[in-house]
């Protein structure tokens, strides 16, 4: 049995992590992966208590692993606030943001896609296929200087080059108090989102639209749409056409009225606050929390995957308290479909990648048989029956279609 299972040369990365999810990947694998793949990875453990004991060593150094193997699969993790300093007494700093960290390093960009099902539909009735948001996660407003002024007096916007050349505009001359706030972005930084965007569209075959506001901010959204458009030009134009594949810029405003209208089934690219909005709207319209998978793409298009959603405290104290909890496990078995899929075309392993397509099919037959977990149960259409089960429920039926489907019955 051991040598029918299907094989892998490269490990993928994998970052283990907390709570309820920490659960549900040790069922996923176990269930799964396990009994089917020969399965290879290299290993972190990036709990919430690991991560202190090592100083946050554990996140840089799976960051980089990714960055080295080019493929990695990534629990949900804990970031901790005040309150988790005082559930965790033994923590000596309040840790970043895991997914921060990975991100700076791989300098990467994170595309968000809902999971559809037949039966659930979206608000928005046209839409029929996902759409992917791709959120620019580095700068504008998030890393901005505002200051409130309380007589009147000029604002001035001054730069000076490491060449000593300076360069000094007037904001606005106010005649009484008054808010001010200077961004900035890096011309790196716009250039990298958006190759990890092309890349992406490439990988996925679907259309890339961007969308700023450069009749308004000609010069900063301008430069956006500047550097998209070059790079499109130089070194994904013939790509693009060669899969039939377009890219489209629009204004924000008229996107936003696409987007509606449209069946959806593209990548939407977006500056930063605008992700920030649109991907929660993309995410509520379509249903659940639960089926958003996410990948980070690094402009060289190094994929670590992972669910969107966080580490589900609320149903880990319950599951803690010895309850068997209904946590839908989808978008966690995505992210592992998603990386052993993308391991298998790097590796040139049909198997592998085929194992991918296997496990989604699997999970989304399992489903439309009317088995899911309790979140679901809220969002389908009336007269479509289903019965709630438990994650273990789930995914023991999830691993009953993959046998199927893999010829081991
Ligand atoms: P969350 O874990 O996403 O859960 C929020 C609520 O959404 C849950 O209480 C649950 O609602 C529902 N939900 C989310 N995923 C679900 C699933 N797979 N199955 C069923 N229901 C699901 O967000 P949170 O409670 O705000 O954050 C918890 C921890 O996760 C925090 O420590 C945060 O730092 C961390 N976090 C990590 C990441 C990441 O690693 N990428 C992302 C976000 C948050 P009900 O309780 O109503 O069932
Ligand atoms: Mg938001």
């Amino acid at each position: 049995m051991e040598n029918m299972k299907i094989k892998m040369t490269t490990p993928v990365v994998e970052m283990d992590g907390d709570e309820m999810t920490r659960i549900l990947w040790g069922w996923i694998k176990e269930k799964l992966i396990l009994p089917f793949v020969d399965l290879k990875t290299e290993y972190y453990d990036l709990s919430l208590l690991n991560r202190n004991a090592t100083k946050d060593q554990v996140t840089i150094d799976a960051a980089n692993a990714t960055k080295r193997l080019g493929v990695g699969v990534k629990c949900a993790t804990i970031t901790p606030n005040k309150q988790r300093m005082e559930e965790y007494p033994e923590l000596t700093e309040q840790w970043k943001s895991p997914n921060g960290t990975i991100r700076a390093i791989l300098d990467g960009t994170a595309f968000r896609a809902p999971i559809l099902l037949p039966f659930i539909h979206p608000v928005v009735s046209s839409w029929k296929a996902p759409i992917t948001i791709a959120r620019h996660a580095y700068g504008d407003i998030y890393k901005a200087v505002d200051l409130r002024t309380n007589e009147a007096g000029v604002a001035k916007l001054y730069f000076i080059g490491e060449s000593g050349a300076e360069q000094t505009l007037d904001v606005y001359k106010s005649d009484g108090s008054a808010v001010w706030l200077a961004q900035h972005n890096t011309e790196k930084s716009i250039r990298n989102f958006a190759r990890s965007c092309f890349e992406y569209a490439l990988d996925t075959k679907q259309d890339l639209w961007f969308s700023c506001k450069d009749t308004i901010s000609k010069i900063y959204d301008g430069a956006f749409k500047e550097i998209f458009e070059e790079e499109y030009q130089t070194r994904y134009r013939e790509k693009f056409e060669n899969l039939g594949l377009v890219y489209f810029y629009t204004l924000i405003d008229d996107a936003v009225a696409r987007a509606v209208r449209s069946e959806g089934g593209f990548i939407w690219a977006l500056k930063n606050y605008d992700g920030d909005v649109m991907s929660d709207m993309v995410a509520t319209a379509f249903g659940s929390l639960a089926m958003m998978t996410s990948v980070l793409v690094s402009p060289d298009g190094v994929c670590e995957f992972e669910a969107a959603h966080g580490t589900v405290t609320k149903h880990y104290y319950r599951y803690r308290n010895g309850e068997k909890t209904s946590t839908n496990p989808m978008a966690t078995i995505f992210a592992w479909s998603g990386a052993l899929r993308k391991r298998g075309q790097l590796d040139n392993l049909p198997d592998l990648a085929a194992f991918g397509d296997q496990l989604e099919a699997a999970s989304l037959n399992t489903l439309k048989s009317g088995i899911m977990t309790g979140d679901l149960s809220r969002l389908v259409e009336p007269g479509f029956e289903f019965k709630i089960v438990n994650s273990e429920e789930f995914l023991d039926a999830v691993a009953v279609k993959l046998r199927e489907s893999l010829g081991k019955v």
